[in-house]
């Protein structure tokens, strides 16, 4: 498998190969096809595997898709990230920036520690991804209109880790805002508890493991 066998946009591929990702890594080798095929999954993949592209590109490839069939007025988010830490949805944020240059696909950051009026005013102005960490989302929801029911794609990244910090219920309370969307869940190690998540968030997960 390659990239340029994926039928992805041709701008995402151009940014893929800016990026300096020549083969796709074994995780992306994987997810790639069976994200693309709206399929939802459960991979064990650790930091350095390339993990994080493994669930961008296709969220890239399916967002900018969608945008250039349907461009309403007002854009709804039709993706959304949800990681452990701050420190890691920034840098999610900043590679999807990347693969998702020159596309109809902008991005907000929505995480603790910056004022929350910019991060609404942002998804206000239309985004088609959300990255963010638990607690601040679930801070949004409650206390202002953010419409989610458009999220196509539901991404969560080191769920071992955000289950370890206690973050379960405001992971399932998200999820339950949300229409039955794709999820692609990634985590280092596979627990009784992140299979029994996943299970009660998708049926027919597949399960991807290096
Ligand atoms: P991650 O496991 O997602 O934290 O990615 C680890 C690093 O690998 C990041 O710096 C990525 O930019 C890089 N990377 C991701 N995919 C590829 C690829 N196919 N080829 C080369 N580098 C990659």
């Amino acid at each position: 498998l390659s990239f340029s066998s994926c039928n992805l946009p041709k701008k995402l591929l151009q940014n893929i190969e800016a990026a300096g990702y020549g083969m796709p890594t074994p995780v992306q080798m994987q997810a790639i096809p069976i994200a693309l095929s709206s399929k939802s999954l459960l991979a064990s993949a650790d930091t350095g595997s390339g993990k994080t592209a493994s669930y961008l590109v296709p969220v890239v490839s399916c967002c900018a898709s969608f945008r250039l069939q349907h461009s309403p007025e007002y854009r709804k988010p039709l993706a959304m990230v949800l990681t452990p830490t701050r420190e890691l949805s920034m840098q999610v944020e900043d590679q999807a920036k990347l693969l998702g240059k020159g596309l109809p696909f902008k991005t907000a950051l929505v995480v603790g520690g910056d004022a929350m009026a910019g991060q609404i005013y942002r998804i206000q102005q239309g985004v088609e991804l959300i990255v963010g960490t638990p607690g601040r989302l679930i801070d949004l929801l409650t206390k202002h209109d953010i419409e989610l029911d458009e999220v196509m794609i539901f991404v969560l990244d080191e769920v071992d880790c955000m289950l370890q910090r206690g973050f379960r219920d405001q992971v399932m309370q998200i999820f339950r805002a949300l229409s039955q969307p794709q999820v692609l869940m990634y985590s280092a190690t596979i627990t009784q508890e992140v299979e029994k998540m996943a299970s009660s968030m998708a049926k027919d997960m597949v399960i991807v493991s290096i």
